[in-house]
């Protein structure tokens, strides 16, 4: 079996054609396939993603409070396939030949590219806690990748008693979702005060603050009183170890026993970037900000989560912004031209309540002195903004930008 087998071309003369791999279905790389052919209808673009249906992470939080099921978080490849022509393949992708610009499927078949968009999301530092590994992560959830994780969780907090304690370990940065914990924290606050008034959440976090800070602690303030109680490593020191079955935490100074523990665990770029070659020390893939093209191989952009974008956060907004800034710059690249200069943007919404939001914006450019991505301009909702408008605004961002993804 193969797909687009032939001589590889690449540069000047491909104005109406080229074939494009896009390895990853989440935010970035859905998003890549879809500009990709808007951009340049006469692309053959291949999506190759495991799953016939995405589960979205933003909304997972909500799922985890009960408050919004499942079945709204899931994306299907339908309407691309159907209304673009993308090619979508459901096979995990084992490796990558870069030197022969080939894909190589886990049943071994392989898809020829001119240009490689990896979108692989994160993967876990399992080595990186003492007593935390993938097996424990099976009863003691990070509900970081939306899926039987997300349903975990939810179930542990229903059947946690009340008066009982929620423990949430925030990682280090660089890490998907920096709002992600705090978001949670609120929206499990929100479950406790209706259902079991006497619980408690704390975060044990490994930084010492964190995003939308002010905005989310005077909202806890108001709205919890102090059921949510956030804990810098500036006080409790580093996390030392954990013992899984136990539902312990070791910092330096103190053990915290939890009832429902949920580790969220140093992260880096999906596992296949690492085994290509792709990312550097930091564990993230190093790119060209004008292109996303890897710094490695001129042929493989990288998108998304994986990629070191800095200082844009590891968002869905993020991953889908960069795969447009991509996809111009490859439809420019394939035509032999260069990549139009960029201007990226984050928005990020936070629940902190179901019918109360925050955000946070950001706008980048490119700074040619120094070959990196800039901030332009940075805002976010201050400490009594108005959150139940927000809260409005972050409904029909989850509606509007899920069709922008997936088309519907
Ligand atoms: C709880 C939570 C809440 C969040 N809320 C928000 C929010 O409100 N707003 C926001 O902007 N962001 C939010 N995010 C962040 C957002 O989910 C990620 O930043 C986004 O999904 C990144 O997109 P991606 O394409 O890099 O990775 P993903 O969306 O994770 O997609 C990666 C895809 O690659 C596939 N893949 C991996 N390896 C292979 C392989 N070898 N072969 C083939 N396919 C492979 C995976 O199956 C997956 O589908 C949240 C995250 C969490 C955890």
């Amino acid at each position: 079996m193969g797909w687009g087998l032939g001589g590889c071309a690449s540069g000047k003369g491909l104005r109406s054609g080229g074939r494009v791999v896009v390895v990853g279905g989440g935010y970035g790389g859905a998003t890549a396939a879809r500009y990709l052919k808007q951009m340049n209808p006469g692309l053959t673009i291949t999506l190759i993603e495991p799953q016939e249906t995405y589960l979205s992470c933003p909304g997972s939080n909500e799922a985890v409070a009960g408050l919004g099921d499942m079945g709204t978080l899931a994306r299907s490849y339908d309407w691309l396939r159907r209304e673009l022509d993308i090619g979508k393949v459901t096979a995990r992708v084992a490796r990558l030949d870069r030197q022969r610009r080939r894909v190589i499927l886990n049943d071994g078949a392989e898809v020829t590219y001119d240009r490689l968009v990896l979108s692989p999301g994160i993967d876990f530092r399992w080595e990186a806690i003492m007593g935390y590994d993938e097996a424990a992560s099976r009863f003691v959830p990070h509900a970081w990748k939306a899926g039987p994780q997300t349903a975990l969780l939810a179930r542990q907090i229903r059947a946690m008693p009340d008066g009982g304690l929620v423990l949430i370990t925030a990682p280090p940065s660089p890490y998907r979702c920096p709002p992600g914990p705090y978001e949670r924290a609120s929206l499990i606050a929100y479950y406790l005060k209706k259902h079991k008034p006497r619980s408690k959440i704390l975060i044990l976090d490994a930084k010492t603050r964190f995003s939308k800070q002010p905005a989310f602690e005077q909202a806890w303030r108001e709205l919890y009183g102090d059921m949510v109680e956030w804990v810098s490593s500036e006080k409790e020191g580093r996390l030392e170890r954990i013992d899984a079955a136990g539902r312990t935490v070791e910092t330096e100074f103190d053990t915290f026993r939890a009832d429902v523990l949920n580790v969220i665990p140093p992260q880096k770029a999906g596992v296949l970037a690492e085994q290509s070659g792709l990312t550097d020390a930091s564990g993230w893939c190093p790119v060209d900000p004008l292109s996303f093209a890897s710094v490695y191989d001129p042929a493989v952009h990288v998108i998304g989560d994986a990629c070191q974008a800095d200082p844009m956060p590891k968002s869905a907004f993020s991953a889908n912004s960069q795969a447009k800034v991509c996809a111009a710059a490859i439809v420019a690249s394939l035509a032999g031209e260069p990549p139009p200069d960029p201007l990226l943007i984050n928005h990020c919404y936070s629940f902190v309540a179901p019918d109360q939001a925050i955000s946070i914006t950001g706008v980048y450019g490119y700074s040619r002195d120094d070959g990196q991505l800039i901030v332009r301009s940075t805002g976010e909702t201050p400490p009594h903004g108005d959150r139940r408008r927000e809260a409005g605004y972050a409904r029909a961002w989850q509606r509007s930008f899920k069709k922008d993804v997936f088309g519907y």
